[in-house]
């Protein structure tokens, strides 16, 4: 499939063009979707093509037509020149960082990161013999000071995990760039549909399809998808590995994508509703939401991204771990468990303890909620009675 209409010259939009990325319907007899093809071996027709490798699959590992429908969605949603896919969010994390990282190299990661990333950065690359820096998402120009002769990665995150703040993309990517180092950001908030990373100059962008992508936390998936420049040694790196998906988990995603764009809109409007809600409140302390205006990184959110998904966070205005679990243990519609982008409500208690950098602490517990698809006034009265079950401690 084209961007361009055969029969109309003006580009198609974005929601078109991801409708129709990926799958040719004349390919598969008329079918609109692409077949689940499962598979290791792949025939070679003649010694000739096999020694040449000379078609488009060759072994089940390196793609199959399932596979290349999901790369392709995402080439196009991203806006780059190949996608990878993965079995977790957390191997799209750990895959790019293993494929530009080599013994005595220094890699820079911005504090605000999700946690996992931070135990494999101080675990697995710190065995290998990688130092990795830990930066404040505020250092803005003085990034630049930060880079070593043998910075090779900079790992940016923005908005920031479970805190959101904001960071001047397109600054740290070409600091990271003018410093011989490749950029690479976990896009997972904001998904492609509300921010292209590699428009601002960033060189991987990385998605836990986990998130919205699924939309129904019933798979784990990673992609990561690069530049022209950037591509041959991430492919090589997943083929050194030996790691790819299954057809039916690639399935799965590319049917969620058809329907993200709605999804994330719904999810969009409630976390919002909710969000200044919140912030009316008395026993609330802080919203932590980038669209909010009283949010210190909103300006650069909106200059870079301009929306939202169904993520974020508030404090309690004063309380500890004993009012979080009130809190938590008084709702009934929000689900207590990880991950999120799913179509159902959770909560979790925030535990920043991990972070390097002095920041404020919070004036009491952190609660992030994952807003699901349910009826907003259900998710409030939910809310209320945690509010309610806090308010019987005092
Ligand atoms: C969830 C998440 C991941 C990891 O995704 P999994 O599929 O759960 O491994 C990576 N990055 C961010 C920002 C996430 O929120």
């Amino acid at each position: 499939m084209t961007s361009q209409d055969p029969k109309n010259s003006s580009p198609r939009g974005a929601s078109t063009r991801r409708l129709h990325a990926g799958h040719d319907a004349d390919s598969s007899q008329g079918f609109v979707n692409p077949p689940i093809v499962r598979g290791s071996t792949v025939l070679f027709p003649d010694t000739s093509t096999m020694r040449r490798r000379a078609q488009k699959y060759t072994y089940g590992l390196r793609g199959t037509p399932t596979i290349s429908a999901l790369e392709e969605v995402i080439d196009e949603m991203e806006g780059s020149h190949g996608t990878v896919l993965v079995p977790s969010g957390l191997a799209a994390v750990s895959l790019p960082l293993l494929a530009f990282l080599s013994s005595g190299d220094h890699c820079l990661v911005v504090d605000s990161v999700y946690g996992p990333t931070r135990l494999f950065c101080d675990t697995m690359l710190k065995r290998m013999g990688i130092e990795t820096e830990y930066f404040d998402p505020a250092v803005g120009p003085g990034l630049a000071n930060l880079m070593r002769p043998n910075t090779r990665v900079v790992f940016l995150e923005a908005p920031g995990s479970n805190t959101f703040e904001m960071m001047d993309v397109a600054e740290a990517a070409s600091i990271a760039r003018s410093g011989g180092a490749v950029s690479m950001l976990d896009n997972t908030w904001a998904t492609p549909l509300h921010f292209r990373p590699l428009e601002h100059g960033v060189d991987l962008s990385i998605h836990a399809l986990t998130k919205y992508p699924g939309g129904h936390s019933d798979l784990l998936m990673g992609s990561v998808s690069a530049t022209r420049e950037t591509f041959g040694r991430l492919r090589d790196a997943q083929m050194q590995l030996g790691i790819n998906v299954s057809a039916e988990d690639a399935y799965m995603v590319f049917r969620g994508l058809k329907t993200m764009d709605l999804r994330i809109n719904a999810h969009e409007a409630s976390a919002l509703t909710l969000a200044r809600w919140l912030e009316q409140r008395a026993d609330v302390a802080r919203v932590l939401h980038p669209a909010l205006p009283s949010f210190p990184g909103h300006e650069l959110w909106r200059r870079q991204i301009g929306r939202s998904t169904g993520l974020f966070s508030f404090v309690l205005d004063g309380g500890g771990r004993t009012e979080a679990a009130a809190f938590l243990d008084a709702l009934s519609l929000f689900g207590l468990g990880y991950s999120w982008g799913g179509f159902e409500s959770l909560a979790v208690e925030v535990d920043l303890s991990d972070r390097r950098l002095a920041t404020a602490p919070p004036e009491g517990p952190v609660i992030r909620l994952q807003v699901g698809l349910e009826d907003v006034a259900d998710l409030q009265a939910d809310l209320e009675r945690g509010f309610a079950a806090v308010r019987a401690l005092r």
